[in-house]
């Protein structure tokens, strides 16, 4: 049964099962659900990179930290629609454009945008965008264009949240989720974990995603990846069982949910991904880059989806398309 009402408490007795039986049950509700033999390849590309004025303590794309990220201008739409093309000979069937963005402004930028979500849509993949805040009229044009999905992470419990960005608010977060829906846009909403938060605020933001009626379609978990300049770049390190506990967690309380390994894979072995996948995540991010960091290589990828038996899920629209 899939339910809204999920209270923390609830959510704590799952978290803190003994690891063995929380990856199990995790995975009983996984493939109740969904197919366990197959995985969904999504690929990221950052379209505008760095310069943001936000101050997401995670981000080598702040303005205000001294990265190796340099500020560099828009991609053109030839440029997206070449890394498409390759992304879909890779099996990607979600392509999702960032730009390192406080908010959508109207114009120039945002026509361009748009543009680039109907040509990738037409090439039957899911096209996921994450712009920064949006209005109610901004994400109607989105729709309007053919977008598949929106992106914009709570990244932590509203308490934690405080503490890692002072420059927008999560209720405005929330404010720009709540246009996407009314937009009949799908929800792209995760975290990330390893920025020094309790093990509240993890179950806090998975309470906040798994309250949300109806649930996020994809919520991403995240690890955090310590990029020098920033304020977490010196963080001990996550434990393993850390974010597969998340995972299972996660996919218990959002069944349906497709639940994505996102950053961090490029410092996880093989076993420990598919310890992932066994506890209910059923996606990933190909590419060498991660908007602008290091992820795995395309051949030790391929390496592991080959040990894992672990196929391409197809989506219909790709299957059209091919079929055109
Ligand atoms: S996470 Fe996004 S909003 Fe925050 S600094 Fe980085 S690019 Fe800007």
């Amino acid at each position: 049964m899939v339910r809204f009402d999920w209270t923390i408490e609830e959510l704590q007795a799952i978290y803190r099962q003994p690891i063995l039986e929380l990856i199990f049950n995790g995975a009983k509700v996984h493939r109740e659900y969904h197919d366990a033999s197959k995985v969904q390849r999504c690929a990221l590309l950052s379209i505008k990179t760095g310069g943001c004025s936000e101050d997401c303590k995670y981000c080598p794309q702040s303005s205000r930290y001294q990265t190796q990220v340099k500020p560099e201008p828009m991609l053109g739409k030839e440029q997206v629609l070449d890394f498409a093309i390759k992304a879909k000979e890779r099996g990607a069937t979600r392509v999702c454009l960032g730009a390192a963005w406080r908010q959508v402004r109207d114009g120039n930028a945002f026509d361009r945008i748009l543009e680039m979500i109907r040509s990738v849509t037409d090439m039957g993949l899911e096209v996921c965008t994450t712009l920064g805040m949006l209005t109610e009229d901004q994400a109607q044009r989105l729709a309007d264009a053919g977008l598949y999905a929106y992106n914009h992470n709570l990244d932590a419990s509203r308490k934690f949240y405080k503490t890692i960005i002072t420059t927008r608010s999560y209720d405005e977060r929330l404010e720009t989720i709540g246009n996407v829906r009314k937009a009949k846009i799908t929800v792209c909403c995760g975290g990330i974990i390893g920025m020094g938060e309790s093990e509240e605020d993890r179950l806090e933001l998975l309470r906040t995603l798994a309250t949300m009626d109806p649930h996020p379609e994809s919520v991403p978990i995240n690890q955090l990846v310590k990029v020098k300049g920033t304020p977490m770049a010196d963080l001990p390190a996550l434990s393993i069982w850390e974010t597969v506990r998340m995972i299972a967690t996660a996919r218990i309380a959002m069944p349906k949910t497709m639940v994505r390994l996102s950053a961090g894979r490029n410092e996880m072995s093989i076993e420990q991904q598919a310890l992932c996948f066994l506890a209910g995540a059923n996606s990933i991010f190909i590419g060498d880059k991660l908007l602008t960091t290091p992820n795995p290589s395309r051949s030790s990828d391929e390496d592991m989806l080959q040990i894992l038996g672990l196929n391409q899920e197809k989506n219909e629209s790709l299957i059209m398309a091919d079929s055109r």
